[in-house]
């Protein structure tokens, strides 16, 4: 890469919410290897990230790497408008049969806002077929579900876009979050906002949409089980549909296969993505139950209204399915149980630090919450300079690393961070 072509990327390339004028740095990436970033510089970095909680298997896996190349020799797409292929039913054959009970039908999207646009559809039409006319959401404050538009109007209101969509994005119902921690006792009270808001406006609402156990991207809360089994009884109770986001949660990231099993709850509408398929290209599912897809199939429209050009595209599904047996392998527990050892060892202890307002850790997932929002290209420069990828936001430096990384390349990370709060924050 030269540094033309570096220009060339500050000048005319978007990059996630990245300003064009005044663009935070990029690093060059020419390679990737299990947990290894290689720079373009020759710089190589141990990946905190997954990039973005995807790969799961590490970067550039031999079986992941030679599903694509068979697929590719047969074909990368062909529309699934009356044609189906291999691929598709392999992997939601997988799908069907490792999410929770009940789910049976799988529509295969482009992504993960994708999945919850469908998700939310899907509801609208269950209720229209069923001749009621229900369009309200019901989700949790601190939530994050996506960045199109329906997937928009169920992210927090305060920290996510709202303001600037003002007028345009469709008004739904927040509850207060859930405030019993995952490891801590469970409050009764804790359920009474969102019982009591489900209960005044019973009538008019269509689902529930939450991520279950761990709220993501709108500020990694780690949340009691007890608050989903609740949910999920509320929801029952009300005759409401409950759709779970586990976009980021699906595939073992939190120690259970799916987020929902630490409740033991299955939802009626389940959103996956991101690791599906092992980081390597976009594709994602949303799952319901067989009664929900036979209501909107007998409804007025005959058939769910929703199509996309590149739906169940063979190649990403080749490589998908070619993940879910790799998980199906069964390594997985043992991998994350021993990150999230290891992780609550080395992370703790920095809660002593002043400048760290909170730590918390499930399965692979490691949160240092910081008292004040980050200077991200600081912090990152800092991150680089020990060799580790660990990209920050807001008040979160947080890790979810590959499943195969080794205890030496986790405790890189994790010395990473004390060294960033030593270098960074010791003025405190
Ligand atoms: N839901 C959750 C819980 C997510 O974490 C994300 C992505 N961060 C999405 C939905 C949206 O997925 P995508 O970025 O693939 O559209």
């Amino acid at each position: 890469m030269t540094p033309a072509d570096l220009e060339f990327d500050q000048r005319h390339i978007w990059h996630p919410y990245t300003s064009m004028t005044q663009p935070l740095p990029t690093y060059p990436v020419e390679s990737a290897h299990g947990v290894m970033l290689y720079l373009a510089d020759g710089r190589q970095l141990v990946d905190g990230m997954s990039s973005w909680w995807a790969a799961i298997h590490g970067y550039n896996h031999p079986r992941l790497n030679q599903a694509a190349v068979d697929q590719i020799g047969k074909m990368s797409h062909v529309m699934f408008g009356g044609i189906t292929h291999p691929s598709a039913i392999a992997l939601s054959r997988q799908l069907v049969e490792m999410t929770p009970a009940g789910l049976e039908c799988v529509f295969l999207a482009d992504s993960g806002s994708v999945a919850v646009e469908v998700a939310i559809k899907m509801a609208m039409q269950y209720w229209q077929a069923r001749g009621e006319k229900r369009q309200k959401l019901l989700t949790l404050r601190n939530g994050y579900h996506g960045d199109t538009f329906g997937a928009m109007a169920v992210c927090d209101p305060q920290n996510s876009m709202h303001s600037l969509y003002q007028g345009y994005l469709p008004e739904h119902l927040f509850a207060t979050a859930p405030q019993s921690r995952f490891d801590q006792p469970w409050n009764a009270e804790d359920i009474a906002p969102f019982a009591a808001l489900l209960a005044e406006h019973q009538h008019h609402i269509a689902a529930v949409i939450l991520e279950p156990i761990v709220q993501g991207a709108g500020g990694m809360r780690i949340y009691h089980p007890e608050y989903l089994k609740q949910v999920r009884a509320l929801c029952d109770d009300a005759g409401i549909l409950l759709i779970a986001d586990e976009i980021a949660t699906g595939f073992g990231r939190t120690g259970k296969l799916f987020a929902c099993d630490h409740a033991d709850i299955a939802p009626d509408i389940l959103c996956v993505g991101k690791a599906l398929t092992g980081g390597y290209l976009t594709l994602s599912a949303t799952l319901t139950t067989r009664n929900v897809a036979e209501t909107i199939s007998n409804g007025e429209a005959g058939c769910f209204m929703h199509g996309p050009t590149f739906m169940a595209n063979p190649l990403a599904c080749a490589v998908a399915s070619a993940s879910l047996s790799l998980l199906a392998e069964n390594r997985w527990p043992l991998q994350v149980a021993a990150i999230e050892e290891q992780l609550k060892a080395e992370l703790t202890p920095l809660k002593q630090h002043a400048a760290v307002a909170d730590v918390r850790v499930l399965g692979a997932i490691g949160v240092v919450e910081m008292h004040q929002p980050v200077d991200m290209a600081r912090l990152q420069q800092h991150f680089v300079a020990q060799g580790v990828w660990i990209r920050p936001f807001g008040k979160l430096i947080y890790l979810m690393p590959p499943y195969v990384i080794t205890p030496a390349q986790l405790r890189q990370l994790t010395q990473a961070i004390a060294s960033a709060l030593e270098a960074l924050y010791s003025d405190r």
